[in-house]
């Protein structure tokens, strides 16, 4: 998938959980910042290591199980130590480049833990749909944003 789906995938999680908590207590789980970071997040794994052909993803350290471990394990740590308000958003960034790398294996695969396990995965999303997915998944993120915002303002909490 595109780096845009990759971006917008993880914020309609954020922005959903952000809605139900908000239902729930009255107060937002994420701020816009978090929101930011989250996409971005997302995106990670094909920033840190650019790439346009399958053959390159399948060698990107960025796309490998270990690297799923390595975040995981960077992100635990940090949330002991970062504030408690920030402890979600934290985790949410986390939980999106996992997503990543899987959405990355259910369009074209990736070497999960190499050497030791080769590719797994493959075009089970084809790639004629990935503009698609790109603009249901901004379109959803923004719809979700919005309605997170419209249930601030009906609890009367400053946005
Ligand atoms: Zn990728």
């Amino acid at each position: 998938m595109t780096p845009l789906s990759h971006a917008a995938l993880p914020i309609i999680i954020a922005a959903a959980v952000d809605c139900r908590h908000i239902a729930r207590t009255g107060a937002p789980m994420v701020n816009r910042w978090h929101i930011l970071a989250i996409g971005i997040s997302g995106m990670l794994p094909d920033v840190l290591d650019p790439h346009v052909l399958l053959s390159d993803r399948l060698n990107s350290w960025t796309h490998t199980g270990w690297f799923m471990g390595l975040v995981t394990v960077i992100c635990l740590g940090a949330a002991r130590r970062v504030p408690a308000h920030h402890r979600p958003a934290l985790l949410l960034c986390c939980m999106a480049i996992c997503l990543h790398i899987v959405s990355d294996l259910l369009s074209g695969g990736v070497a999960l833990f190499p050497p030791f396990v080769g590719v797994v995965g493959d075009y089970y999303i084809p790639v004629r749909y990935w503009l698609h997915i790109d603009l249901v998944t901004i379109v959803g993120a923004y719809l979700l944003c919005w309605r997170s915002r419209h249930l601030l303002r009906a609890v009367g909490r400053k946005i």
